[in-house]
C-alpha cells in the first residue's frame, strides 16, 4: 500500500537564520503558522475526501524547523494532531527540522505526542558548503542528531541538496556516502532551484554563484539515486514538489515539474544501452512492465532518439510477464 500524508506546512517558524536557498514562504505558500485548530481543520477535511488509508498515512508537519518553534508553540501543533493518532485514523505524525534543534528533551515530548518519523535537513556533510550556504549547523551536528533519532527508535529520513553554493558533484557524493553512514530509512533529494528573494539570486545576479540546471542535476541525482538504492535507503522523494509558487518564484537552478521521472528515464536508458550494447546495432523489440514505458521511452521520446543515435533502433512493448524495473530484449522482426 503506498504511504501517503496529510501535509501541514509551518514555514520559517524556528529558523535562527535565513539559508542561502531557502525561501519557505513561497514553497509552502502561506506566510504564517497554523494555528492548532486550523491542525483540526485540514485534518478533518483529509478525512472528509475518504482517501485517507490510517495504517499508511502520517500527519506531517513539514517545513520550517519543527523543533526549534517555541516550545509552547510546538506542543500545541503535537497537541491538536496526537487525538488522531491515539484514535487509530493516521498511522503516526512525520515533522521535518534542522539537525541543531535536536536534543533528548525534544525527542521525549515528540515520543510523547505520537511523532513517529524525524527527517533531518542535512543538505550537505561538507562544512565549508553549510557555512557558505547559512545553514547554521555542522556536519557533526548532523551525525549526533541522526545517532540520537535513531536510538529512540524513530524513522529518521535524511533531506540532501545538490548544486548548493560552493558545492560541486564530489561534495554531493560524498554527502551521499556520508548520509548512507548515518543509516537512514528514508531520504529527498533536492536539486537546488534558485527562488526569488533568496540569498543565492543576489549571487547568482552578481555571478558569484553559478546555478546547475536541469539535465547536470538529473545525471548527478542519478548517481546518488545509485548509491542509496545500493545502501537499501529509501528514496521518497527527488526535485522540489510540483507547484504554482515554486514555478512561479523559481529564477534559476534545477526546476522540473517531473524531476524523479526524468533521473528514472535516464537510469533506464542506461540499462537498456548496457543490454543493446551486447548486441550488433539494428531494430529491437525492448519490453517492460506497463508501469516502467514512459520511463523506457524518456520525455519526449528523449530515451528512444539518444538510442538510435548510437544505432539501436527501438520498440518499446510492454509485457505483465516482467516485474517493475525488469527489461527483456528481442530482435525486431520489421
Ligand atoms: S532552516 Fe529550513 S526553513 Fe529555516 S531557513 Fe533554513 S532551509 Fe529554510
Amino acid at each position: 500500500m503506498k504511504r501517503g500524508n496529510i501535509a501541514i506546512f509551518v514555514p520559517h517558524s524556528g529558523c535562527p537564520n535565513a539559508c542561502s536557498f531557502c525561501n519557505q514562504r513561497t514553497i509552502s505558500g502561506t506566510l504564517k503558522a497554523p494555528t492548532p485548530e486550523e491542525v483540526g481543520k485540514i485534518c478533518e477535511e483529509a478525512f472528509e475526501k475518504n482517501t485517507v488509508d490510517p495504517e499508511n498515512t502520517q500527519i506531517a508537519f513539514f517545513g520550517g524547523s519543527f523543533t526549534a518553534i517555541d516550545r509552547d508553540t510546538m506542543v500545541s501543533l503535537l497537541k491538536a494532531a496526537y487525538p488522531y493518532v491515539e484514535s487509530k485514523r493516521v498511522s503516526g505524525i512525520r515533522v521535518s527540522t534542522r539537525p541543531d534543534a535536536i536534543d533528548a528533551e525534544i525527542l521525549d515530548i515528540l515520543k510523547k505526542y505520537g511523532v513517529d518519523s524525524i527527517e533531518l535537513g542535512i543538505q550537505s556533510m561538507r562544512d565549508e558548503v553549510l557555512l557558505k550556504n547559512r545553514r547554521g549547523h555542522s556536519s557533526e551536528d548532523v551525525r549526533k542528531s541522526a545517532a540520537m533519532i535513531k536510538s529512540y527508535g524513530f524513522e529518521f529520513g535524511a533531506q540532501m541538496m545538490t548544486g548548493l553554493y560552493g558545492d560541486d558533484d564530489e561534495g554531493a557524493v560524498y554527502t551521499a556516502k556520508e548520509i548512507v553512514k548515518l543509516k537512514p530509512d528514508t531520504v529527498r533529494i533536492y536539486p537546488t532551484v534558485v527562488l526569488k528573494g533568496t540569498e543565492l539570486e543576489r549571487l547568482a545576479e552578481c555571478g558569484e554563484y553559478e546555478p546547475k540546471g536541469v539535465e547536470e542535476s538529473v545525471k548527478l541525482c542519478v548517481e546518488l539515486i545509485k548509491i542509496f538504492r545500493d545502501a537499501n535507503v529509501r528514496i521518497i522523494r527527488v526535485g522540489l514538489h510540483a507547484s504554482d509558487n515554486v514555478e512561479g518564484e523559481a529564477v534559476g537552478g534545477a526546476y522540473h515539474p517531473a524531476f524523479h521521472e526524468l533521473c528514472e528515464a535516464e537510469i533506464m536508458r542506461e540499462k537498456i544501452a548496457d543490454e543493446l550494447l551486447k548486441y550488433e546495432k539494428g531494430k529491437y523489440d525492448v519490453f517492460v512492465n506497463p508501469k516502467d514505458v514512459s520511463k523506457t521511452v524518456g520525455q519526449k521520446r528523449k530515451n528512444i532518439v539518444e538510442l538510435k543515435n548510437i544505432g539501436y533502433d527501438i520498440t518499446v512493448k510492454e509485457t505483465e510477464k516482467l516485474k517493475i524495473g525488469e527489461v527483456e530484449i528481442k530482435k525486431g522482426e520489421r
